[in-house]
């Protein structure tokens, strides 16, 4: 059998099972997508493209845009999806890393998008807007509504996700059919998705979480999706009550946590809210627990590897804790410092190394980078700190880059920041290692508060007796809001940037 997912949905589903409810009342089925995705392919295909090409999409989201992506692998070809917010400096930096052979963008800017387009040496463009509408969809139309499904046995990449770019400039991932398939099985299998489930779908398709996650999980089992433009909160409540499960990052349920109308009656047909691409606060899933009855299932994922460890669906979700390996996958912790590859006990803090099916290709054109996040007996170095608890769970303490050195010791972030939000009027912190003279790095603690606002003495007094000295803020800042990125992740080396000068 073929290794393309594509095909694995085509031979699984019912052509006429619904697929996606649209927010306008639209029900799309199974066959309609079919239908679409090979009229795309056939497009894409007269415009030259073939295996291994590159289609590049900026798009809003839209169902089209949906089976854009899915018309990309279905030929065997590349799919890049582009967030949104990129502009025009920063697409160049794309088009010229991936060399695609078509973008499809949204008609505002056409023409300083194709220009730049075909600077960089783009041979075809297509629009497409948030309504659907636009030169894809004209010229699809005289096109064959089938297409014989390309085979992707030989490890044939299906996607080049950028990273979010939390940490620097978002490297391109090359995810292959392989390891779409055994995480999208895994997953469906993990938190029991059937045919009956109605997945409400709010996250962009520009990140793996959204595009690969959510979709594959009701695309392998055969479910439909209530597909939301984008997420807003009175309207997901809106449409919360037809829907069986949700995935949401973190401000999502912090966001439906600010609305009224969230409430139990709003969730009475939800069997599992699941939370990743971010640390969910353990005061929002508590939060969650009293407003809803749920446990919100957290995971923990990256571009490179997709779904690596979840709480499971039936047993113990432990709050604060990002699960279990999945199925498939193994994991380690070691003390990378030393370059050392035995795991470290239990209890004790180490950087998160992975090995299974769903590990990445590599990095995009760059071989180097990918050898360096490889230890020497090949697994993948994530970059993440963590630490597993006797029964196997792991928890995650941060990023290896957000460790911070001060004075010849180590300071975990997060240890001092569920410190801080414990703190009355504190509602979210961010700690971050700023360059200091005497101490090499200097912990600095930057705060949103409510109202009445704590003050810095205040705050020092409570972590005082509660920390060891070398793990006290040296600097206490009060921001309205942290700088976030699309994922709703805070921008550490921003908060580096800003503060290392004050
Ligand atoms: P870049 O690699 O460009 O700096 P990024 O790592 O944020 O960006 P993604 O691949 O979108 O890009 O995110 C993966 C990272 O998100 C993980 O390495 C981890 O740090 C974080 N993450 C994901 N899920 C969780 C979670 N449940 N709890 C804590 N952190 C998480
Ligand atoms: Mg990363």
């Amino acid at each position: 059998m073929s290794t393309n997912i594509f095909s694995v949905v085509e031979a699984r589903c019912r052509h006429d099972a619904p697929l996606l409810y649209t927010e306008d009342g639209t029900t799309i089925s199974y066959g309609d997508m079919l239908a679409l995705t090979a009229r795309y392919a056939n497009l894409l295909a007269s415009l030259g493209v073939v295996k291994g090409d590159r289609v590049a999409a900026q798009v809003e989201k839209s169902p089209e845009a949906l089976f854009l992506y899915l018309a990309v692998i279905r030929m065997g070809a590349i799919y890049l999806p582009m967030n949104t917010a990129y502009q025009l400096p920063e697409m160049e930096y794309f088009f010229k890393d991936a060399q695609p052979t078509v973008f499809v963008h949204d008609p505002a800017n056409a023409t300083a998008k194709q220009e730049l387009a075909m600077a960089c040496g783009i041979p075809h463009c297509l629009t497409l807007d948030g309504a659907g509408l636009g030169s894809l969809s004209d010229q699809c139309r005289a096109q064959s509504a089938s297409f014989a499904t390309v085979d992707t046995s030989n490890g044939e990449v299906a996607a080049i996700l950028y990273t979010s770019g939390t940490t620097g400039r978002p490297k391109g991932v090359m995810i292959s059919h392989e390891n779409l398939l055994a995480n999208g099985e895994a997953l469906v299998k993990l938190w029991g998705f059937t045919g009956a489930d109605i997945q409400l779908h709010a996250l962009p398709l520009f990140h793996a979480h959204g595009l690969f996650l959510s979709t594959h999980c009701a695309l392998l089992s055969g479910s439909s999706m209530i597909f939301l433009k984008k997420f807003v909160a009175a309207k997901v409540v809106e449409m919360l009550p037809r829907a069986t499960v949700m995935m949401g990052v973190p401000t999502f349920y912090t966001r439906l946590l600010d609305t009224p109308q969230f409430d139990l009656v709003a969730c009475h047909n939800v069997r599992l809210f699941v939370s990743g691409s971010a640390p969910l606060l353990p005061e929002t899933a508590l939060y969650m627990q009293q407003r809803t009855g749920h446990t919100v299932l957290e995971r923990y994922g990256m571009t490179e590897s997709l779904v690596i460890t979840s709480n499971p669906l039936h047993g113990e979700r432990r709050i604060g804790s990002v699960g279990l390996p999945i199925e498939g996958t193994e994991l380690r912790l070691a003390d990378e410092a030393v370059n050392d590859n035995r795991p470290l006990p239990a209890g004790t803090v180490g950087a998160i190394q992975i090995r299974g099916p769903a590990i990445m290709k590599g990095y995009w054109r760059n071989p180097e980078k990918t050898a360096e996040e490889l230890t020497s007996d090949g697994w993948f170095k994530t970059g993440d700190l963590g630490v597993l608890s006797e029964d196997g769970y792991l928890t995650i303490v941060g990023r290896s880059k957000d460790l911070i050195i001060s004075g010849g010791y180590n300071i975990y972030p997060k240890e001092v920041e569920s410190i801080l939000n414990a703190i009355p009027g504190v509602v979210e912190s961010a700690v971050v290692g700023v360059a200091h003279r005497d101490f090499g790095e200097a912990v600095t603690a930057v705060l949103v508060c409510s109202e009445p606002v704590p003050s810095a003495d205040d705050i020092m007094a409570s972590l005082k007796g509660q920390l060891a000295n070398y793990k006290l803020p040296k600097k206490i800042f009060f921001v309205a809001e942290f700088p976030r990125n699309a994922m709703g992740k805070v921008l550490k080396n921003e908060l580096r940037a800003i503060y290392g000068k004050v």
